[in-house]
């Protein structure tokens, strides 16, 4: 756990929660805690520049130090994603949806197609003898290795369709809505991969056990 300096008085550039307008907020107050049983946790309160109301952000120190950058927790603007996914495909995912929240909704199916790069990476499908392969070639395989279904396979390929509109001046731009199915999509694919998958496994391995152990009772 790295040194905690205090942000209070601190300005900072952020699009307000509240009145959705680019400003310099100013942290108010805080609070630290955790370290036993949970990460260090740094809880801040700052005000809007421009409406002066107030949010609350937090940030955690997974064994790597403070960032520097704390997330608004309240208001909510949207589930935050489990911490289960790893943090640089949580930090692309935050990143696609600031961009649809500044209403750049081209930027967020750029960031929506890179958050795909970086699961297939995670996933360890980015090359093969050592050559680096196309997003598509890598979905593909993510789908023949069974880490994702045909149905998740569509939607991957659908997102990454829309990411190459948004990353190509094709003269149309990327829409509202397709963006925020996008962003949806890509939430459902981390969900997916890294919380639901891991959390059935160990319901398996759970249940495997339980019945191993009866059969063992039985046996007696
Ligand atoms: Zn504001």
């Amino acid at each position: 756990m790295s040194d905690i300096v205090s942000r209070v008085g601190v300005t900072f550039p952020l699009v307000c929660p509240h009145c959705e307008k680019p400003t310099l907020a100013l942290v108010t107050s805080e609070a630290h805690g955790g370290g036993e049983e949970e990460p260090p946790y740094l809880l801040e309160m700052a005000e809007c520049g421009h409406c002066h109301d107030p949010f609350v952000m937090v940030e955690e120190d997974f064994g790597r130090g403070w960032d520097g950058e704390p997330a608004v927790v309240w208001p909510m603007q949207q589930r935050p994603l489990s911490l289960q996914v790893p943090q640089a495909l949580r930090h692309e995912h935050e990143e696609a949806r600031q961009c649809f929240s500044s209403k750049a909704y081209t930027a967020a199916a750029v960031m929506v197609r890179r958050t795909l790069e970086g699961v297939c990476l995670d996933q360890g499908v980015a090359s093969s003898g050592g050559r680096p392969k196309p997003l598509f070639k890598m979905l593909e395989q993510m789908k023949d290795e069974g880490k994702i279904d045909g149905q998740l396979f569509e939607w991957s390929q659908e997102l990454r369709v829309l990411g190459n509109q948004g990353a190509h001046f094709t003269g149309t731009s990327v829409s509202r809505e397709d963006a925020a199915d996008g962003l949806a999509l890509a939430e459902a694919l981390l969900d997916y991969l890294y919380v639901f998958s891991a959390q059935f496994t160990a319901f398996k391995a759970r249940r495997a056990k339980a019945k191993e152990d009866v059969r063992g009772a039985s046996a007696d």
